[in-house]
């Protein structure tokens, strides 16, 4: 349910409304937006009398929200939710630019690649120290060395590290050095770790399950922000389809389906969705083009020996001229870099 107050509702107006919310058991989330105040109505809401609050001379009107999705949900929020990432703000006008290896492997390599990728516009870094991977015979991540190794290139290079979390166990060593905790498409219905998610005071990349359905992936995310973490960005990575020439099929329609449903960020990750790396230079514009909130791509300064997903991997000069080429997009759709 939603409570729309009036534009010259008062602060205490505003206050006793969350009281008596909270006084009938439900929880109550406050959206200020530049015009009106929005209150969110969540948990057991048949004890609130939609027609008892809309006699209030405070309040607009109350609104049912129909979908399963309430605190991620448009309505609850009609504007952009701007995620701040150790000072990046993703959301909005701004475009963040995650770019890094699919592994850490060593600090030489993370270190080089975060410079060259630094100096080419990204405004993230991202290597993954645990790594799923699907068979278990194959280079399984660096583990807790691997997030050392980044947080020593963020001392370098200042850039914000993004890395994936794959067990619970492992949540407050990400907490205190992860600026960005990935979820992975393999983990996006983990609903346990969901909810531990919750209660972790750093933001969160979740990237859409590999046959996830907006609705199940947006699901995901309303599981973090009803355990108390509402800082979440969504990632589309590509879904399964029929086709087998590419390693999935980016979904490009996820952007503005999810503008739409939601008010979260979302980003696109070209490198996993096509698997090839001549693929993600047009995909990584047509994105931007369509208004995506940034991109994560896997640069990598020696693709050919990388340990992982090196076929997917740009060497850091075509990640430069890519960003170069997707600034000048960015301007038309209204994103600064
Ligand atoms: C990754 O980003 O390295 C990764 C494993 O991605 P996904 O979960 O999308 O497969
Ligand atoms: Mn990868």
């Amino acid at each position: 349910m939603i409570i729309v107050m009036k534009k010259e509702a008062t602060e205490l107006e505003i206050k006793q409304m969350e009281q008596t919310i909270i006084d009938l058991g439900c929880n109550a989330h406050i959206s200020k937006g530049e015009i009106v105040t929005i209150i969110g109505v969540v948990g057991d809401t048949t004890k609130v009398d939609p027609k008892q609050v809309e006699v209030l001379h405070s309040v607009d009107k109350v609104m049912h929200v129909s979908e399963p999705y309430k605190l991620a949900n448009r309505a609850m929020h009609p504007e952009n939710s701007i995620i701040d990432v150790a000072g990046v703000k993703v959301g909005g006008e701004n475009l963040a630019l995650i770019a890094g290896p699919c592994s850490v492997e060593s600090v030489e390599q993370v270190v080089e690649i975060a410079k060259a990728a630094k100096a080419a516009g990204a405004n993230m870094l991202r290597g993954g120290a645990f790594k799923p991977r699907t068979s278990p015979y194959a280079f399984q991540g660096m583990g807790s060395n691997g997030l050392d190794i980044l947080v020593e290139a963020k001392k370098i290079t200042g850039l914000p590290i993004v890395s994936e979390l794959m067990d619970a166990s492992y949540i407050e060593e990400f907490e205190e050095k992860v600026d960005l905790i990935q979820i992975g498409a393999r983990n996006m219905q983990n609903f346990d770790l969901l909810k531990k998610l919750g209660k972790v005071k750093k933001p969160i990349l979740l990237k859409r399950g590999l046959c996830a359905t907006f609705e199940e992936w947006i699901m995901s995310a309303e599981y973090i922000m009803a355990h108390g973490n509402p800082n979440v960005i969504l990632c589309e990575r590509g879904i399964r389809t029929f086709e087998s020439y590419t390693r999935n099929t980016l979904d490009l329609q996820a952007i503005p389906v999810v503008q739409k449903l939601t008010h979260l960020p979302i980003i696109i990750d070209p490198s996993h969705a096509g698997g090839k790396w001549w693929l993600v230079e047009p995909m990584a514009k047509a994105a931007v083009a369509a208004g995506c909130d940034g991109l994560m791509v896997e640069v990598h300064n020696n693709p050919e020996c990388a340990m992982c997903d090196g076929p997917q991997s740009l060497k850091p000069e075509k990640y430069a001229k890519l960003i170069k080429e997707v600034g000048a997009i960015a301007k038309v759709v209204g994103k600064q870099i």
